[in-house]
């Protein structure tokens, strides 16, 4: 890395802190998707002084989307004197609710002690503050660099990323023969590279039975007796299965390091009543049992085998348990993303936490999904990483803050990437 880039990217710590807060300060909370539009403005002047070409763009009928919250992305793009390789940095402009606990105003961006405190300080308005003071202290040292740069700002990605990411790239925004490298700033810990994440597929069961009265439940079939033989079916033999699998995807924390499953909710009988229902239950057989299953996968594991593993339980109840009958409903999928670790944009980040924190980078994957699944599942580009500061065990908490001397480092880490990435070879 050029000591006039690392000094430039030094000297802009006061830039970086003001950024910060100001991104913090627009509240872009998802649910239910507010200030969108404010924040691609804000966006738009701070990249169009500094010579970037702007789009705004509206993820129209996309999930949440409406005239009240319309779900606007910006995409920035600066073009090198050259030909050349472009790099994009994408960050999600939205976050999550508030929740209680907290001691400072979320959206005050209260600088304390070294830190910046407030919703998204860490997940992931930091990340973006530093990719942005990067790519500023890069141009205006290598004016005459190569290739291309993108920033673009997201919608939606705490809900799944469908009026953000996916939308763009449905489009062919990252279409591999537009973009090259994309570098995902999420709280990772600016130590370590993300490569992937693992897999998701959500659906509901449902069992069946026949209602009657409850004092001759044997003129009934009750479906949640059913039910409690799918789930010994799944403790006996799906769980220790899962348990038994390894995979070779570096997951953060250990314990997702191996297929999961949660029971997400169960439900059978009698509906429940408001608070205020005083009353007692009428005595009834129940007829309907569901439960909603949140099944995480490995990059090793095909969708199709994790979902023909529930229903092959669910089919061998069929044969062998008298009456039960069963619905599978899929609500949603989610496949698992992985990067090699000999792609380029891993190696040069790899290069540039070396160069700049003095150790090789710790490679790590998501035990949830994040914007990477559209990238490479839609956008067909593999070359896409997670990197950027903030702690993650900090996102979604009270009190969540970012380190402004990790964000410097990211951005030393990104700009040496850069560097690397888009300067003219001797
Ligand atoms: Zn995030």
């Amino acid at each position: 890395m050029t000591s006039t880039l690392k000094k430039s990217i030094a000297a802009k710590r006061d830039d970086l802190v003001v950024l910060t807060r100001d991104l913090i300060r627009i509240p872009t909370l998802n649910p239910p998707g507010e200030n969108y539009r404010d924040i691609c403005e804000f966006l738009d002047r701070r990249l169009s002084a500094c010579g970037f070409e702007t789009q705004l763009i509206r993820a129209t009928g996309t999930p949440g989307d409406s005239d009240k919250y319309p779900r606007w992305n910006i995409v920035a793009r600066r073009d090198g004197r050259k030909p050349g390789d472009c790099v994009h940095f994408n960050s999600h402009t939205d976050v999550v609710e508030v929740g209680r606990g907290w001691t400072i105003d979320p959206f005050g961006g209260t600088e304390k002690d070294g830190k910046i405190y407030g919703r998204g300080a860490c997940d992931m308005k930091g990340g973006l503050a530093a990719s942005i003071i990067a790519v500023e202290a890069f141009i205006e040292t290598h004016p005459t660099y190569c290739g291309a740069i993108e920033i673009s700002g997201t919608a939606d990605e705490e809900s799944g990323g469908y009026g953000g990411v996916a939308y763009l790239a449905e489009r062919g925004f990252f279409d591999p023969e537009r973009v090259q490298h994309v570098i995902i700033p999420e709280p990772l810990n600016k130590d370590r590279i993300c490569l992937g994440h693992r897999g998701g597929w959500w659906a509901e069961i449902e069992t069946r039975g026949e209602i009657a009265h409850g004092c001759m439940p044997f003129l009934g079939d009750c479906a949640v007796r059913h039910m409690s033989a799918v789930l010994s079916e799944f403790e006996d033999k799906l769980f220790p299965a899962m348990a038994a699998r390894h995979t070779d995807m570096p997951v953060v924390p250990e314990g997702a390091r191996q297929s999961t499953m949660n029971i997400n909710s169960i439900h059978g009988g009698q509906p429940e009543q408001a608070d205020d229902f005083t009353g007692l239950p009428a005595h009834c057989v129940p007829d309907s049992c569901r439960i909603v299953i949140d099944r995480r996968f490995l990059v090793e594991e095909p969708l199709d085998q994790v979902r023909d593993e529930v229903k092959a339980l669910l089919e061998g109840l069929k044969a062998s348990r008298a009456d039960f009958d069963y619905e599978l409903t899929e609500l949603n999928s989610v496949l698992p993303s992985m990067t090699d670790r000999d792609a380029p944009v891993v190696q040069t980040v790899a290069k540039a936490i070396e160069d700049v924190m003095g150790k090789p980078p710790e490679y790590v994957a998501s035990p949830g999904t994040y914007d990477q699944k559209h990238i490479d599942r839609i956008g067909k580009l593999k070359n896409c990483i997670a990197y950027g500061p903030g702690i993650l065990e900090l996102a979604h908490k009270p009190d969540e803050y970012v380190g402004i001397d990790d964000m410097i480092d990211s951005a030393q880490v990104m700009g040496h990437a850069l560097e690397t990435l888009l300067m003219p070879k001797a």
